[in-house]
């Protein structure tokens, strides 16, 4: 059976949604709850995944942080603002980066190696993150989706993880998986796309990637076990996924961990690298 990827983003219920700093710090903050439900399960199953931290969150719950360590998860980073990454400039992005890696090592003493931006934002304008990356020590990023989105995407992206050359070294590119079926290509899973779609069909296109050799990279944030979070206004597009069909994440999540084999992002890497440093 092949084994696929389960992947956390790590951030509150507010700090991936576009509204003020203001706003957010009013409202309650319930990550603790979620994320300690979420470990539970996943121990229940006993299944390992890469939890990527905002920088933030490693600074407010060290905890929990530690929890997710001492259980054997692998740890990555999620950035720090979780602000767009094809908005910055790059000494910003290295800056952010850095700082945040720093408090996750704060909270853990372990340096992480596996990368995730926010909103998938590494994108043809943002390709330059992975140079930065991989001169900061990464091994990994998990940040492109190769489909076409209002927020994130590069459509034509391989499909495949491969190692990627940059001046500082090479990285691993394990883009966020993507059934292609004709010319059309179909997020297979994880985040909004695990609420909406039925179950049953992200389990057949989880199948067929999996057929075709290549393990499915999932993602979920803890938010998503939590149906009774504040309902706020924001930007149409975002609230229009943000706060879809959430009581089904959980009975989906336990079907989904009964009906696959997990591990880390960090395996798959290493098994790209190994092949690449063969030929
Ligand atoms: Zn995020």
């Amino acid at each position: 059976m092949t084994r696929h990827a389960f992947t956390v983003d790590v951030e509150d219920w507010y700090q991936g949604i576009p509204i003020s700093d203001r706003a957010s710090t009013r409202n309650a903050q319930r990550l603790e709850g979620c994320c300690h439900r979420l470990l539970d399960t996943m121990a229940e199953f006993d299944v390992r995944g890469t939890f990527f931290i905002l920088g933030p969150v490693a600074q407010t719950y060290p905890n929990l942080i530690q929890r997710i360590a001492d259980e054997g998860h692998e740890l990555g980073c999620h950035g720090w603002s979780h602000d767009l990454v094809y908005e910055m400039t790059p000494d910003r992005f290295r800056a952010e980066t850095q700082r945040a890696c720093d408090a996750i090592a704060h909270a853990t003493g372990q340096r992480v190696t596996a990368y995730r931006a926010a909103y998938f934002s590494i994108t043809r304008h943002s390709l330059w993150a992975l140079d930065i990356l991989a001169e900061l020590g990464f091994q990994c990023d998990s940040s492109i989706f190769p489909v076409r989105n209002w927020r994130y995407g590069i459509p034509d992206f391989e499909l495949a993880p491969r190692m990627v050359q940059t001046p500082a070294g090479s990285i691993c590119e394990i883009p966020m998986s993507v059934r292609q079926v004709g010319s059309m290509r179909l997020p297979v899973t994880g985040g909004a796309y695990f609420r909406l779609f039925p179950y049953f069909f992200s389990r057949a296109n989880m199948r067929a990637v999996g057929k075709r050799g290549r393990a499915v990279v999932f993602y979920l944030h803890p938010w998503e076990l939590d149906p009774d979070h504040p309902r706020i206004a924001f930007y149409w597009k975002a609230r229009l996924t943000h706060y879809a069909n959430l009581k089904a994440t959980e009975p989906r999540l336990r079907r989904l961990l009964t009906d696959f084999s997990f591990g880390t992002l960090g395996e798959i890497a290493a098994r790209i690298r190994k092949v690449d440093e063969g030929r």
